[in-house]
């Protein structure tokens, strides 16, 4: 299983990178990219999107 980041929802808040307590996600060039062997499956991040645009998936 692994956080992914749903492109349509997403509006580049960056508030799932500063909660992300392992480091699995950045921001780069406006795209959330998800280090899939970092992510622990937390639902950190599913929590803090404003936008539902992050669930976790087998
Ligand atoms: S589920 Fe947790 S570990 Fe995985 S990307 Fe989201 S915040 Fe980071
Ligand atoms: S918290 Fe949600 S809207 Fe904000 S950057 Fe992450 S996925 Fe996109």
């Amino acid at each position: 299983m692994t956080a992914v980041n749903d492109r349509n929802k997403c509006c580049y808040c960056a508030g799932c990178p500063i909660v992300c307590p392992v480091g699995a996600i950045e921001l780069i060039d406006g795209i959330v990219v998800i280090d899939k062997e970092k992510c622990t499956n937390c639902g950190a991040c599913v929590k803090v999107c404003p936008v539902g645009a992050m669930s976790i998936k087998r």
